[in-house]
């Protein structure tokens, strides 16, 4: 038996039935970890007299790397069985692990993946892991990252200055400080997290004073299900999510519960994870509280912190003491973000548990060059299609935050030596806005740049998480913002067409003006005044929002200054928002809408597309017009917000399923496909999904990457390969180099 850069070769000896019966349990008896894509026969031979003995010859390097590259994966039953057990020789040794589980892509430094290669290198194993590591019919069996208290790395307790905290057992002084209300600064498996008492509201109402994050929401961690099911209400299909060895964070709605507003102030959900690595269920086994705020260790947007100096450096102030893995972390990973939307798992951030997995296989992607795909500028992850696959990488931030950009060029260049490409050989393809972080590396590299636009990409993204190259269906992308062939602001867009014959543009939002162009994105009120600029005289909107930005918005849109034209349904959403109250200035992106997605449903009331305000479709044109004069009325009539955001929701879902009939009748399709951030509002889904299926359509939405922009780049990438394909009938995906 051999494994190596291209896979495993074993060399089996026995009867044709022993034979078959092996190769079928090969995929069968699989462990947790191990993903079968394929058992191929390369030669077959008479039987040998007698069975050579069992070994495992040594990896060797080189040839085309087509190996998969597992993602990080949580602590698995029986090391946590081990973990706890007082007679085990890993009782409480938080870096336990084994071919099952445990640490993968944040060790790996190169390939093939064998200790050596790995942040584990410099602890040798000691005489008992060597002999589990070395026999075969042990679990630990050529796991690399095994360890024990003997040989291998432990945690320390440092105070906030960064100097070590005297302790009998690190783990238990954290317990203790996190139940005395601390912050603590842990590190995990992809960087570092700001922990602390879910319940205690001073502590998270210090954490967001430091952290400088006013309103953006913390992920939690509950020590168990139990404990999570006794803070907020969890469904069986959410529940299986949270147990998944990927464990992501799982958007669990928030419903009437009594913990402290501050987690996620204005917010319908609440993120919720369950310990993943051993170390966290120390944590809770040691007393810490079963409720923790365990939320990226970073500054503002900036990518989670991972190295140790970086951490020490960009904590200080924050954290009140630091729990410190001496394991180094290989690269940045975050913790996933998943939503269960009309009862299926869709991400909405891809990271660990995730990446750098293939999320499509298909022979599309191997008949070419390889294709690299940077994605869009915000919420940046890239996909690079090599070998019949697209990896899609793990979640990588802003790209206009300089700690992000770090990230990028690093995960390209990683990602790509990891499979052996070159990035300057590669087919590059990047968004057509040539001001993104990703567009400008693009540019860099130095050769031809395939540009896509970005709602094209946002629909390929559906369709090619289900291989379905030629299948022809309608497309509505709705998000803030992307740039559109005509050099507008898009983001209300209905696509029709197929990733091999192309996606062309058949209907928008009505586009309005919007006063102070990208400016306008952060404050719901500048883009309520250029949408209701579009209002008949005798609608009266004006004394709804503050005076003051009424009359300066107003003037650039009278006289065109520093004024763009937008189809963004982000900004019809911020509209809404802004006349039902909402006029500060946002701290994060989509903080608007999702103040009025939770509105709309406080009370867990199913979404409906009935009763909603009138969104008429006419001549490729969705009118907000008659949506926003009667949401106004509402307002004017003292109507209780709540009700004015469900008939908003309803108007919006009712308008596009009905708008979507129509041009799926016009081309003969059934399948309505649905991406774009937008579509993260799960009760705009679930209401636009039931008009679908109820005027005989099927819908279609994102899974395995997100419907915002960490989707995009498979894509991207999906419409490439598309187009070496059939690139006479492409026209609408321009091929030029910048
Ligand atoms: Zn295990
Ligand atoms: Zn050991």
């Amino acid at each position: 038996m051999l494994n190596d850069a291209q896979g495993v070769l074993i060399e089996a000896v026995g009867s044709p039935a022993a034979l078959a019966t092996f190769t079928a349990r090969l995929r069968s008896e699989a462990p947790r970890a191990a993903r079968v894509d394929e058992v191929r026969i390369l030669e077959e031979g008479a039987a040998a007299e007698s069975a050579p003995p069992f070994h495992i010859r040594q990896s060797t390097s080189g040839g085309s790397i087509t190996t998969l590259i597992s993602p990080d994966l949580a602590i698995c039953d029986d090391c946590l069985r081990e973990l706890f057990d007082p007679h085990d020789p890993r009782h409480g040794y938080p870096y336990i692990n084994c071919t099952h589980c445990g640490p993968r892509y944040s060790i790996i430094e190169s390939l093939p993946y064998d200790r050596p290669h790995t942040t584990m290198a410099p602890w040798p194993l000691c005489e008992r892991c060597a002999e589990e590591y070395g026999d075969p019919a042990n679990r630990r069996f050529h796991a690399q990252p095994v360890a024990c208290a003997r040989c291998g790395p432990g945690y320390h307790l440092l105070d906030a200055e960064g100097a070590p905290l005297e302790a009998q057992d690190a783990i238990v002084e954290a317990a203790r400080r996190l139940s005395d209300g601390a912050i603590v600064a842990v590190k995990g498996i992809g960087g570092y997290h700001l922990t602390c008492d879910a319940r205690n509201a001073a502590s998270v109402a210090a954490l967001r004073l430091r952290k400088m994050r006013k309103e953006k929401p913390f992920a939690l961690m509950a020590a168990d299900l139990d404990s999570a099911r006794k803070a907020l209400a969890v469904t069986p299909a959410e529940a299986e999510a949270l147990q998944s060895p990927a464990r992501p964070i799982v958007l669990l709605a928030k419903g009437p519960c009594d913990l402290p507003e501050a987690l996620a102030p204005g917010n319908a959900d609440l993120g919720l994870m369950l310990p993943y690595a051993p170390l966290h269920h120390l944590l809770f086994a040691a007393g810490a509280p079963d409720l923790l705020v365990m939320t990226s260790a970073n500054r503002a947007s900036e990518p989670i912190a991972y190295r140790d100096e970086e951490a020490l450096r960009v904590l200080s102030g924050l954290a009140d003491a630091f729990l410190v893995g001496e394991r180094p972390i290989a690269r940045r990973v975050d913790d996933s973000v998943a939503a269960l939307l009309d009862g299926r798992l869709t991400l909405l951030r891809r990271a660990r548990g995730f990446a750098p997995e293939s999320v499509v296989d298909d022979p599309r992607f191997d008949a070419g060059p390889p294709i690299l795909a940077l994605g869009a500028g915000m919420k940046n992850a890239i996909t690079l299609a090599v070998a019949g696959r697209a990896f899609v990488s793990q979640h990588l931030g802003d790209l206009d935050r300089v700690e992000a950009r770090l990230a990028f060029e690093e995960t390209v260049r990683d990602l790509c030596a990891m499979y052996g490409v070159d990035p300057g050989r590669a087919q590059v393809v990047a968004d057509l806005h040539p001001d993104y972080g990703s567009s400008r590396f693009a540019r860099a590299l130095g050769g031809p740049v395939q540009q896509v636009q970005h709602h094209r990409a946002h629909v390929a993204s559906v369709l090619a998480e289900r291989r379905a190259w030629t299948t022809v269906v309608v497309g509505i992308a709705f998000d803030g913002a992307g740039l559109g062939d005509d050099g507008t602001v898009w983001g209300g867009e209905a696509f029709a067409g197929s990733l091999v014959g192309g996606l062309e543009r058949v209907a928008h939002l009505r586009p309005a003006p919007l006063p102070g162009g990208d400016a306008a994105a952060r404050r719901p009120e500048q883009a309520a005044v250029g949408f209701l600029s579009e209002q008949p005289a005798d609608v009266l909107w004006h004394d709804l929002l503050t005076p003051g930005m009424v009359r300066r918005a107003g003037l650039l849109v009278e006289t065109g200054v520093r004024t763009i034209q937008t189809t963004s349904v982000g900004r019809l959403f911020d509209t809404a928002a802004a006349l039902l109250g909402f006029h500060r200035t946002m701290t994060f992106e989509g903080q608007a809408a999702m103040f009025l997605e939770a509105l709309a449903h406080d009370d867990g009331t199913a979404a409906t597309c009935e009763e909603g305000y009138p969104l008429p479709f006419a001549q490729g044109l969705w009118d907000h017009r008659p949506l926003l004069a009667e949401l106004v009325a509402d307002v004017r009539r003292g109507i209780e917000p709540r009700t004015c955001a469900r008939r908003f929701h309803a108007g919006i879902a009712n308008g596009v399923a009905h708008g979507a009939a129509r041009l799926a009748e016009d081309r003969h399709a059934h399948v309505v496909v649905l991406s774009g951030g937008v579509w993260q509002n799960r009760w705009l889904h679930a209401a636009t999904v039931a008009g679908l299926r109820s005027l005989g359509l099927e819908a279609w939405w994102n899974h395995k990457v997100p419907p915002g922009d960490g989707g995009v780049s498979l894509g991207q990438a999906a419409l490439a390969a598309a187009t070496r394909h059939e690139p006479e009938e492409m026209d609408h995906v321009p091929w030029h180099p910048l």
